[in-house]
């Protein structure tokens, strides 16, 4: 274990694809930074996990049952990924 903790989901769940608007599964297991692509136009994807979609009623209720809201071990219960398009890779010859 490292001090820079993954996301990693916890359940299967669907997100749309940016590009034709079709469904997209993600089991779980899968993790930030991951590659996907869409089973209907094979646009190429990357798994985000944005901290910033944070369920904040949950936060709530953690801080009211005295837990840390903070607590990365617990974040990706929490932490909704978005698919973003895959970084392209350039033809690059030079390196
Ligand atoms: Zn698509």
């Amino acid at each position: 274990m490292t001090s820079q903790e993954q996301y990693c989901l916890t359940e299967d769940i669907t997100r749309k694809c940016p590009e034709c608007d079709a469904d997209v599964s993600l089991s779980r297991g899968t993790r930030d930074a991951e590659i996907v692509t869409c089973p209907d136009c094979s646009f190429e994807m990357e798994v985000v996990f944005d901290p910033s979609t944070l369920n904040l009623g949950e936060v709530a209720k953690r801080v009211r049952k005295g837990e840390s809201p903070y607590d990365v071990s617990k974040l990706d219960l929490t932490v909704s990924p978005t698919l973003v398009p895959a970084p392209q890779e350039d033809e690059d010859w030079g390196e």
